[in-house]
């Protein structure tokens, strides 16, 4: 299918947001927005995440959302109960996991075969005050004084070495891209709205690679909206950033991103009639969303270095790997004999190539990519390898046969 087929596909979802990118919208407005796309595509079965900073002022976000989507769409959890999954943490981070636990519990389809929406709202936020000199970005009156908002971006952005900006930062500095150098060339006075529009593209693409990655209980199309609420005085608005379609329904799969792009010097900031608007080069194309372990797995078939030694420990044991490759219990006592070893003599090539060829949690994703710029980090592979390594007892057979035959095919 071309790229245009697949978007055609899903113009309902395109296009009642895309007028939004970039535009401060009322936040009624934009989930009323969600909610017609919803109705316009008409799928079997919806459900709702929704994650947001667990600042006080996002309550607004959260409460609108509920009542003009929430409400509507998602099924009954218990009588006049419709509720979304909700993640609310500081600068409203991604969870690792989340998005495969949304996915099973509204995994409620009926006919078997039927497909499902979960929508994936995704909501930094940004605190506006209105002077004298027009609006200020990043503050917020608050209990009779001024206040940072969001307070958790602006810590991380002042170096914090607290475990959730330390989260932040893996995100931030994904592939390489030193992301905050980038706002050092964002105009001061719009740096902080531009911090929030990052974070929530970034945490939008943490989203996308668990579902991507992830097998649906039932056939899923993912639709994960990423947006910044700007909290004032008076009612809230939110500028979208952008949208992702991850179809997960069947075997050919669709990953489609429309909105703004992750370099926040590209970006363009106007104001007009109290209203920002933001555009930048990326807007007006829909454009495939990259496949993360398949970049990593070319890269370390790119790289000659990237080869696991020969040992003779390790060929020892797999040349009894097949006679045993059919059975589960003697796979995983082979796997975990062979992971130490590899650990030992060659972590960053063994790393590499289990992400690359789907074996191991998809949140290492970055560490992955930061592996293949930097080879020499050797620490980060071993984590990779250990983290695979106690998860062996939980892994389904499918997985530890893969894995043999990832190690069988490398040691030919
Ligand atoms: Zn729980
Ligand atoms: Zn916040």
């Amino acid at each position: 299918m071309t790229l245009a087929d697949s978007t055609a596909r899903f113009e309902a979802l395109f296009e009642r947001v895309t007028p939004l990118i970039g535009v401060e919208t009322p936040l009624d407005q934009v989930g009323f927005a969600l909610k017609f796309a919803v109705r316009q595509l008409r799928p079997p079965a919806v459900g709702v995440q929704h994650i947001t900073c667990s600042d006080e002022t996002e309550r607004e976000c959260v409460e609108t959302l509920q009542r003009c989507l929430v409400h509507d769409v998602s099924p009954r959890l218990k009588f006049g109960n419709h509720s979304a999954l909700r993640t609310a943490n500081l600068a409203g981070r991604y969870e690792w996991g989340s998005l495969p636990v949304a996915e099973n519990h509204y995994a409620i389809t009926q006919p078997s075969g039927a497909y499902k929406l979960l929508v994936v709202k995704i909501n930094a936020h940004v605190g506006v005050t209105r002077g004298n000199g027009g609006r200020t970005y990043g503050r917020l009156d608050r209990y009779g004084r001024e206040s940072i908002v969001c307070s958790g971006l602006h810590a991380f952005l002042a170096g914090s070495q607290v475990p959730f900006a330390d989260e932040l930062r893996e995100v931030f500095q994904a592939e390489g891209c030193d992301r905050l150098a980038l706002l050092d060339r964002v105009d001061p006075r719009h740096r902080s709205v531009a911090l929030a529009l990052i974070s929530a593209r970034l945490q939008a693409r943490s989203a996308v690679l668990e579902a991507q990655d992830h097998r649906p209980e039932t056939p899923t199309i993912y639709w994960i909206v990423a947006g910044v609420t700007l909290n004032k005085p008076d009612r809230d608005s939110e500028i979208v950033v952008g949208s992702y379609v991850v179809d997960r329904r069947g075997e050919a799969t669709t990953d489609l991103y429309r909105g703004l792009g992750d370099d926040p010097s590209h970006y363009e900031f106007s104001e007009a009639h109290h209203r920002l608007e933001i555009r930048d080069d990326q807007l007006p194309t829909v454009r495939e969303a990259r496949d993360h372990r398949r970049i990593v797995d070319q890269e370390w078939k790119r790289r000659g270095e990237l080869r696991l030694s020969r040992d003779t420990r390790v060929q020892k044991v797999l040349r009894n790997a097949r006679e045993h490759s059919n059975d589960a219990g003697a796979r995983k006592a082979i796997i975990a004999t062979v992971i130490p070893l590899l650990a030992d003599l060659s972590p960053v090539s063994a790393a590499l190539l289990f992400f690359g060829q789907g074996i191991g949690g998809i949140y290492h994703a970055y560490r992955a990519h930061r592996l293949c710029r930097d080879v020499e980090r050797s620490d980060d592979a071993r984590q990779m390898l250990e983290d695979l390594e106690e998860r062996l007892g939980t892994l389904p057979p499918e997985e530890t046969k893969k894995i043999l035959e990832v190690l069988l095919a490398a040691y030919g």
